[in-house]
């Protein structure tokens, strides 16, 4: 096998340790090892790293089509991925992944040199297709797909049975909070995702970023909660501009509401500018702000 020393091990799972900790643009890559076949998810820059070292491997699974979640798949291109429909073609092609974000030109001119160079990103031939409810037996050990939507619309986590480990990807648990600023992001269906979550029993819930592996249900629903909190944070702080003027999108975007101001990566503004909108429409609709002329304010 692959693993190293300073490797975390879950029952049958372990998980890849890496000099960032998981923290992006690196993340948690786990291999899930079966009497028949072992399976590598969410290969990420640090199987890039290690290369053929991680194998053997003879599947892969990848919880979503962002960079960070497929930056090592270029290391077994031989491998078949499996993702959901939603995300499986950001999976197979990097047009595909770079128009998730809906940049501008120019910033995704940066970007695609950046998933080249930076990420090792090549796109993957062999993408198969899976939803909520498939199981992917590895001998011993099977992998139950969890479709987790919100982050992106295919986002799945990813429950690893008889050990009782729940991948739950980038619902990642961490201070920065949720991430909904892709094109097929949804707030709402995010939230549905955590009361679906919350439902789940597992001994351990993993993430695919610096949070790491939380043990215990009790421990997770706390971690989840503060997680989820965030939005209603964010909900704050524009209200909090809009309480002192009417604001347009674009001024609120200027502020942020998900990135600091130190920030800068080629998605930040239309990140900026998905989020906004969505907090928008949702405290429109329970009557709480109202749009006049080009600008929002406090109903
Ligand atoms: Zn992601």
């Amino acid at each position: 096998m692959g693993s190293r020393d300073d490797d975390l091990r879950y029952g049958g799972i372990t998980l890849l340790a890496s000099a960032e900790g998981g923290r992006y643009p690196c993340g948690n890559s786990l291999l899930v090892a079966g009497t028949e076949a072992t399976a590598l998810v969410d290969p990420s820059i640090e199987v890039g790293r290690r290369g053929r070292a991680v194998g053997p491997v003879d599947l892969a699974f990848v919880s979503h089509g962002h960079e960070d979640h497929v930056a090592g798949l270029h290391v077994f291109p031989e491998v078949p991925a499996h993702a959901h429909p939603a995300d499986a073609p950001a999976v197979r092609e990097t047009e595909a992944l770079l128009a998730g974000f809906g940049m501008d030109d120019a910033a995704a001119d940066v970007f695609r040199e950046e998933l080249r160079t930076d990420f090792g990103i090549t796109g993957h031939a062999d993408v198969r297709e899976v939803t909520d409810g498939d199981v992917i037996d590895l001998g011993g050990r099977t992998l139950t797909v969890v479709h987790l939507p919100g982050h992106t619309a295919g986002h799945c986590g990813l429950l690893v049975e008889p050990d009782g480990f729940l991948f739950i990807g980038d619902i990642d648990l961490t201070g920065f909070g949720p991430y909904y600023g892709d094109v097929s992001s949804d707030l709402d269906a995010l939230e549905a995702s955590f009361d679906r979550l919350r439902g789940i029993e597992a001994r351990w819930y993993g993430t695919a970023h610096q949070k790491g592996v939380v043990e215990g249900r009790e421990a997770f629903l706390a971690a989840l909660d503060t997680y989820a909190g965030v939005v209603a944070r964010r909900d704050e702080t524009l209200l909090g501009l809009l309480a002192e003027r009417p604001r347009t999108v674009a001024e609120v975007v200027e502020h942020r509401l998900v990135y600091r101001p130190h920030v800068q990566l080629p998605f930040v503004p239309t990140v900026e500018r998905r989020t906004a909108e969505q907090h928008l429409a949702r405290l429109e609709r329970a009557g709480v702000v109202r749009a006049e002329g080009g600008t929002w304010a406090i109903s």
